[in-house]
Protein backbone atom coordinates (compact mmCIF):
# COMPACT_ATOMS: atom_id res chain seq x y z
CA UNK A 1 0.00 0.00 0.00
CA UNK A 2 1.67 3.40 -0.27
CA UNK A 3 2.13 5.59 1.88
CA UNK A 4 1.20 9.29 2.32
CA UNK A 5 3.07 12.17 3.75
CA UNK A 6 1.61 15.21 5.02
CA UNK A 7 2.90 18.28 2.46
CA UNK A 8 2.47 21.91 2.88
CA UNK A 9 1.50 23.47 -0.21
CA UNK A 10 3.63 26.98 -0.49
CA UNK A 11 2.24 28.12 -3.25
CA UNK A 12 -0.90 28.36 -5.74
CA UNK A 13 -0.83 30.24 -8.86
CA UNK A 14 -2.78 30.24 -11.91
CA UNK A 15 -0.65 29.20 -15.17
CA UNK A 16 -3.70 29.45 -17.66
CA UNK A 17 -7.82 30.09 -17.23
CA UNK A 18 -8.11 26.44 -16.61
CA UNK A 19 -5.03 25.44 -15.15
CA UNK A 20 -2.68 26.25 -12.10
CA UNK A 21 0.42 25.33 -10.41
CA UNK A 22 0.40 23.77 -7.13
CA UNK A 23 3.78 24.01 -5.46
CA UNK A 24 4.71 21.69 -2.32
CA UNK A 25 7.07 22.79 0.47
CA UNK A 26 9.07 19.29 1.65
CA UNK A 27 10.79 19.47 4.62
CA UNK A 28 14.46 18.83 5.39
CA UNK A 29 13.46 15.50 6.70
CA UNK A 30 11.44 14.23 4.00
CA UNK A 31 13.81 15.64 1.39
CA UNK A 32 15.37 12.11 0.99
CA UNK A 33 12.29 10.38 0.49
CA UNK A 34 11.00 12.87 -1.90
CA UNK A 35 13.76 13.06 -3.82
CA UNK A 36 12.63 12.89 -8.04
CA UNK A 37 13.70 12.58 -11.16
CA UNK A 38 11.90 14.07 -14.12
CA UNK A 39 9.12 12.02 -15.65
CA UNK A 40 7.85 10.97 -12.44
CA UNK A 41 4.49 11.78 -10.32
CA UNK A 42 3.07 11.72 -7.26
CA UNK A 43 -0.58 10.68 -5.81
CA UNK A 44 -2.67 12.93 -3.94
CA UNK A 45 -4.96 12.46 -1.30
CA UNK A 46 -8.01 14.07 -0.11
CA UNK A 47 -11.05 14.22 1.02
CA UNK A 48 -13.54 16.09 -0.47
CA UNK A 49 -17.43 15.82 -0.87
CA UNK A 50 -17.85 12.88 1.61
CA UNK A 51 -15.25 10.95 -0.49
CA UNK A 52 -12.12 10.08 -0.40
CA UNK A 53 -10.22 11.06 -3.73
CA UNK A 54 -6.73 9.44 -5.22
CA UNK A 55 -5.48 11.50 -7.78
CA UNK A 56 -2.00 10.98 -9.82
CA UNK A 57 -0.16 14.55 -10.76
CA UNK A 58 2.94 14.44 -12.53
CA UNK A 59 6.11 16.68 -11.55
CA UNK A 60 7.19 19.86 -13.45
CA UNK A 61 9.72 21.07 -11.76
CA UNK A 62 13.25 19.91 -12.22
CA UNK A 63 15.39 18.74 -9.15
CA UNK A 64 17.60 21.27 -8.73
CA UNK A 65 14.54 23.52 -8.01
CA UNK A 66 13.87 21.55 -4.36
CA UNK A 67 10.13 21.96 -4.70
CA UNK A 68 7.72 19.43 -6.05
CA UNK A 69 5.86 21.72 -8.78
CA UNK A 70 2.27 20.07 -9.85
CA UNK A 71 0.56 21.70 -12.97
CA UNK A 72 -3.27 20.83 -12.57
CA UNK A 73 -5.43 21.05 -15.40
CA UNK A 74 -9.44 21.37 -14.70
CA UNK A 75 -11.27 18.96 -16.47
CA UNK A 76 -14.80 18.81 -15.05
CA UNK A 77 -16.70 20.36 -11.98
CA UNK A 78 -16.32 18.51 -8.23
CA UNK A 79 -13.08 17.05 -8.73
CA UNK A 80 -9.88 17.35 -7.22
CA UNK A 81 -8.81 19.90 -9.91
CA UNK A 82 -11.70 21.87 -9.76
CA UNK A 83 -10.83 22.11 -5.72
CA UNK A 84 -7.05 23.25 -6.83
CA UNK A 85 -7.97 25.89 -9.12
CA UNK A 86 -10.54 27.98 -6.71
CA UNK A 87 -9.87 26.64 -3.21
CA UNK A 88 -6.78 25.35 -2.62
CA UNK A 89 -4.55 27.68 -0.18
CA UNK A 90 -1.19 28.21 0.71
CA UNK A 91 -0.80 26.48 3.84
CA UNK A 92 -3.17 23.83 3.42
CA UNK A 93 -1.91 20.66 3.57
CA UNK A 94 -2.23 17.37 1.12
CA UNK A 95 -1.53 14.10 1.75
CA UNK A 96 1.18 13.15 -1.43
CA UNK A 97 2.76 9.82 -2.22
CA UNK A 98 6.74 9.84 -2.69
CA UNK A 99 7.44 9.91 -6.43
CA UNK A 100 6.85 7.26 -8.94
CA UNK A 101 7.89 6.33 -12.42
CA UNK A 102 5.91 7.20 -15.42
CA UNK A 103 7.35 8.61 -18.19
CA UNK A 104 11.26 7.18 -17.93
CA UNK A 105 14.12 8.47 -19.52
CA UNK A 106 17.79 7.96 -18.77
CA UNK A 107 19.75 11.21 -20.00
CA UNK A 108 23.60 10.89 -19.81
CA UNK A 109 25.47 14.05 -20.71
CA UNK A 110 27.30 11.93 -23.31
CA UNK A 111 24.42 10.75 -25.15
CA UNK A 112 23.23 12.11 -28.67
CA UNK A 113 19.95 10.89 -28.97
CA UNK A 114 16.79 12.14 -30.45
CA UNK A 115 13.01 11.71 -28.61
CA UNK A 116 10.09 12.37 -29.85
CA UNK A 117 7.22 13.29 -27.70
CA UNK A 118 3.62 13.79 -28.10
CA UNK A 119 0.84 14.96 -26.18
CA UNK A 120 -2.13 17.14 -25.08
CA UNK A 121 -3.40 19.63 -22.32
CA UNK A 122 -2.08 18.33 -18.76
CA UNK A 123 -0.30 15.57 -20.34
CA UNK A 124 2.53 18.41 -20.61
CA UNK A 125 3.85 18.25 -17.30
CA UNK A 126 6.31 15.40 -16.95
CA UNK A 127 7.62 16.87 -20.44
CA UNK A 128 8.19 20.69 -19.07
CA UNK A 129 10.82 18.62 -16.45
CA UNK A 130 12.12 16.40 -18.81
CA UNK A 131 12.63 19.12 -21.82
CA UNK A 132 14.67 21.06 -18.98
CA UNK A 133 17.02 18.33 -17.73
CA UNK A 134 17.75 17.39 -21.03
CA UNK A 135 19.42 20.53 -21.96
CA UNK A 136 20.87 20.48 -19.23
CA UNK A 137 21.99 16.60 -18.63
CA UNK A 138 22.35 15.98 -22.68
CA UNK A 139 23.30 18.86 -24.21
CA UNK A 140 23.61 17.03 -27.36
CA UNK A 141 20.50 15.24 -28.05
CA UNK A 142 17.19 16.67 -29.76
CA UNK A 143 13.45 16.36 -28.43
CA UNK A 144 10.98 17.11 -30.72
CA UNK A 145 7.73 18.20 -29.04
CA UNK A 146 4.12 17.85 -30.92
CA UNK A 147 1.80 19.99 -28.25
CA UNK A 148 -1.66 19.86 -29.00
CA UNK A 149 -4.28 21.96 -27.40
CA UNK A 150 -7.62 23.91 -27.95
CA UNK A 151 -6.01 27.22 -27.83
CA UNK A 152 -2.60 28.52 -26.97
CA UNK A 153 -4.19 30.69 -24.28
CA UNK A 154 -5.25 27.11 -23.00
CA UNK A 155 -1.55 25.16 -23.54
CA UNK A 156 0.49 25.12 -20.00
CA UNK A 157 3.74 26.42 -20.00
CA UNK A 158 3.04 27.45 -24.01
CA UNK A 159 5.28 31.40 -22.95
CA UNK A 160 8.28 28.81 -21.14
CA UNK A 161 8.40 26.18 -23.89
CA UNK A 162 8.26 28.85 -26.96
CA UNK A 163 11.46 30.79 -24.89
CA UNK A 164 13.25 27.34 -24.48
CA UNK A 165 12.70 26.53 -28.15
CA UNK A 166 14.47 29.80 -29.41
CA UNK A 167 16.91 29.85 -27.07
CA UNK A 168 18.04 25.78 -27.77
CA UNK A 169 17.29 25.70 -31.14
CA UNK A 170 19.05 22.29 -31.72
CA UNK A 171 18.36 20.68 -28.93
CA UNK A 172 14.52 21.61 -28.29
CA UNK A 173 11.98 21.85 -31.19
CA UNK A 174 8.00 21.90 -30.38
CA UNK A 175 5.11 21.55 -33.04
CA UNK A 176 1.77 23.66 -31.94
CA UNK A 177 -1.76 22.00 -32.68
CA UNK A 178 -4.41 23.80 -31.92
CA UNK A 179 -7.75 22.17 -32.38
CA UNK A 180 -10.01 25.34 -31.83
CA UNK A 181 -7.14 28.16 -33.35
CA UNK A 182 -5.23 29.08 -36.24
CA UNK A 183 -2.26 29.84 -34.80
CA UNK A 184 0.19 27.34 -34.61
CA UNK A 185 1.96 24.93 -36.37
CA UNK A 186 -1.12 22.80 -37.16
CA UNK A 187 -4.82 23.36 -36.98
CA UNK A 188 -6.71 20.31 -36.10
CA UNK A 189 -6.68 17.80 -33.57
CA UNK A 190 -3.00 15.88 -33.48
CA UNK A 191 -4.03 13.09 -36.18
CA UNK A 192 -1.50 10.56 -38.82
CA UNK A 193 -1.47 13.20 -41.28
CA UNK A 194 -0.04 15.63 -39.02
CA UNK A 195 2.42 13.07 -37.44
CA UNK A 196 3.33 12.47 -40.93
CA UNK A 197 4.57 15.62 -41.89
CA UNK A 198 6.44 16.28 -38.45
CA UNK A 199 8.19 12.96 -39.37
CA UNK A 200 8.79 14.00 -42.85
CA UNK A 201 10.52 17.42 -41.75
CA UNK A 202 12.57 15.82 -38.31
CA UNK A 203 13.18 12.12 -40.37
CA UNK A 204 12.50 8.66 -38.51
CA UNK A 205 15.29 7.84 -36.29
CA UNK A 206 14.13 8.46 -32.98
CA UNK A 207 15.55 6.42 -30.00
CA UNK A 208 12.55 7.26 -27.93
CA UNK A 209 8.90 7.92 -28.67
CA UNK A 210 6.55 9.08 -25.84
CA UNK A 211 2.97 9.18 -26.20
CA UNK A 212 0.69 10.56 -23.59
CA UNK A 213 -2.88 11.49 -25.12
CA UNK A 214 -6.40 9.66 -25.70
CA UNK A 215 -6.80 5.89 -26.78
CA UNK A 216 -7.09 6.58 -30.66
CA UNK A 217 -4.13 9.21 -30.97
CA UNK A 218 -2.09 6.55 -29.25
CA UNK A 219 -3.21 3.32 -31.70
CA UNK A 220 -2.94 5.65 -34.77
CA UNK A 221 0.11 7.13 -33.93
CA UNK A 222 1.55 4.00 -32.58
CA UNK A 223 0.46 2.24 -36.17
CA UNK A 224 2.07 5.30 -38.14
CA UNK A 225 5.31 5.11 -36.20
CA UNK A 226 6.04 1.44 -36.21
CA UNK A 227 5.31 1.75 -40.16
CA UNK A 228 8.21 4.33 -40.44
CA UNK A 229 10.47 1.36 -38.98
CA UNK A 230 10.13 2.54 -35.12
CA UNK A 231 10.62 -0.51 -33.79
CA UNK A 232 7.73 -1.39 -30.78
CA UNK A 233 10.31 -0.95 -27.86
CA UNK A 234 11.07 2.38 -28.69
CA UNK A 235 7.61 3.59 -27.89
CA UNK A 236 6.40 4.26 -24.61
CA UNK A 237 2.48 5.04 -23.82
CA UNK A 238 0.03 6.55 -21.24
CA UNK A 239 -3.13 7.15 -22.15
CA UNK A 240 -4.52 10.10 -20.84
CA UNK A 241 -6.75 10.26 -18.23
C1 LIG B 1 0.36 9.08 -14.21
C2 LIG B 1 -0.65 10.21 -14.29
C3 LIG B 1 -0.19 11.53 -14.24
C4 LIG B 1 -1.10 12.60 -14.33
N1 LIG B 1 -0.63 13.87 -14.31
C5 LIG B 1 -1.48 14.91 -14.40
C6 LIG B 1 -0.99 16.25 -14.41
O1 LIG B 1 0.23 16.49 -14.34
N2 LIG B 1 -1.89 17.26 -14.48
C7 LIG B 1 -3.26 17.03 -14.56
O2 LIG B 1 -4.03 18.00 -14.60
N3 LIG B 1 -3.75 15.77 -14.55
C8 LIG B 1 -2.90 14.71 -14.46
N4 LIG B 1 -3.40 13.42 -14.43
C9 LIG B 1 -4.87 13.24 -14.34
C10 LIG B 1 -5.32 13.42 -12.85
O3 LIG B 1 -4.84 12.32 -12.06
C11 LIG B 1 -6.85 13.46 -12.64
O4 LIG B 1 -7.42 12.37 -13.31
C12 LIG B 1 -7.46 14.76 -13.14
O5 LIG B 1 -6.94 15.88 -12.43
C13 LIG B 1 -8.99 14.74 -12.97
O6 LIG B 1 -9.29 14.56 -11.61
P1 LIG B 1 -10.50 15.35 -10.94
O7 LIG B 1 -10.63 14.85 -9.53
O8 LIG B 1 -10.36 16.83 -11.12
O9 LIG B 1 -11.73 14.94 -11.82
P2 LIG B 1 -12.73 13.69 -11.60
O10 LIG B 1 -13.33 13.69 -10.25
O11 LIG B 1 -12.03 12.44 -12.06
O12 LIG B 1 -13.83 14.12 -12.62
C14 LIG B 1 -14.59 15.32 -12.39
C15 LIG B 1 -15.43 15.55 -13.61
O13 LIG B 1 -14.58 15.79 -14.74
C16 LIG B 1 -14.84 14.88 -15.79
N5 LIG B 1 -13.54 14.50 -16.37
C17 LIG B 1 -12.55 13.79 -15.78
N6 LIG B 1 -11.50 13.64 -16.60
C18 LIG B 1 -11.83 14.27 -17.74
C19 LIG B 1 -11.18 14.47 -18.98
N7 LIG B 1 -9.94 13.98 -19.24
N8 LIG B 1 -11.81 15.18 -19.95
C20 LIG B 1 -13.04 15.68 -19.74
N9 LIG B 1 -13.73 15.52 -18.58
C21 LIG B 1 -13.14 14.82 -17.60
C22 LIG B 1 -15.53 13.70 -15.12
O14 LIG B 1 -16.38 13.04 -16.03
C23 LIG B 1 -16.32 14.37 -14.01
O15 LIG B 1 -17.53 14.91 -14.47
C24 LIG B 1 -2.51 12.34 -14.41
C25 LIG B 1 -2.96 11.01 -14.46
C26 LIG B 1 -2.04 9.97 -14.43
C27 LIG B 1 -2.56 8.56 -14.51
Amino acid sequence: MSQFYPLKVKKVEKLTPESVSVVLEIPAELKEKFAFKPGQFVMVEKDLNGEKLRRYYSIYSVPEEGDIKLGIKLKGKDGFADYAMHRLKPGETLEVSIPMDDVKIDLAPGNKKKYLAVTIGSGITPFYSIIREKINKEPESRLVLVYGNKTPELAMFLKELRELEKKYPEQFKMYEVYSESEAGDFPGRIDEEILKQILSAEGTGFDAVYLIGPDDLKKKAAKLLTETGIPKEKLHYRVYT
